[in-house]
């Protein structure tokens, strides 16, 4: 495997959901990989909206891009992933992607923080169109604790089973609180 465990498993179910050539948003932007996946998942007819809160973030993305030959496809954001309404339709989006904490080798004060991530997560959630997914990648312990975790996996399990199907994933033998991939389908 090239990629970390995780985020290859996230990408597979991603790219076993969706189609190719669609609109889809990476709420965290970090050092551009999920944004860059998108973007090969978009191709030339789709495109990616991706948000971060650190210039270095947008920086690092627009070079990962640049060396893929991807910076057309994707609009970089500076802004926060709780505004995303500002910039996206209602109901239009086929993935969103979420990847909580903070930027690898970054300053851990910013991290994502609960409150944002589940104003975001409900902004997401009426961004998506009817048949697409929401992807979320939850970690926890260290300087992160444990309180988004909690407080994401209480507001998801809450979502309507009518509307949404929710499935919670879990490294089961890992220890060292491994990260947790939670998937959203909105029917
Ligand atoms: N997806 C990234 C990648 O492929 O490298 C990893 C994301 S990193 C774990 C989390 C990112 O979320 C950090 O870059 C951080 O700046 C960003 N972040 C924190 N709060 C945010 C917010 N309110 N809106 C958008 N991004 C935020």
């Amino acid at each position: 495997m090239k990629q970390s465990q995780i985020t290859y498993w996230c990408h597979e179910i991603i790219r076993s959901q969706a189609e190719e050539g669609g609109y889809y948003i990476d709420a965290t932007m970090g050092k551009g990989n999920d944004t860059l996946f998108l973007c090969e998942l978009a191709r030339e007819k789709g495109k990616v909206l991706a948000f971060d809160i650190q210039q270095e973030a947008l920086d690092v993305t627009k070079e990962l891009l640049k060396t893929h030959g991807k910076e057309m496809q994707a609009e970089l954001i500076l802004d926060g992933h709780e505004h995303m309404d500002r910039y996206a339709g209602k109901e239009s989006a086929d993935v969103i992607c979420f990847n909580f904490g903070y930027l690898p080798g970054g300053d851990h004060n910013l991290a994502t923080t609960y409150r944002t991530s589940i104003e975001a997560i409900g902004k997401g959630l009426g961004i998506l169109k009817h048949g697409g997914m929401m992807s979320l990648c939850i970690y926890s312990g260290g300087d992160t604790g444990f309180e988004e975790k909690e407080k994401i996996l209480e507001y998801v399990k809450a979502l309507p089973g009518k509307e949404y199907t929710v499935i919670v994933n879990e490294y089961y033998n890992r220890k060292n609180c491994p990260p947790m991939p939670v998937f959203i389908f909105k029917e």
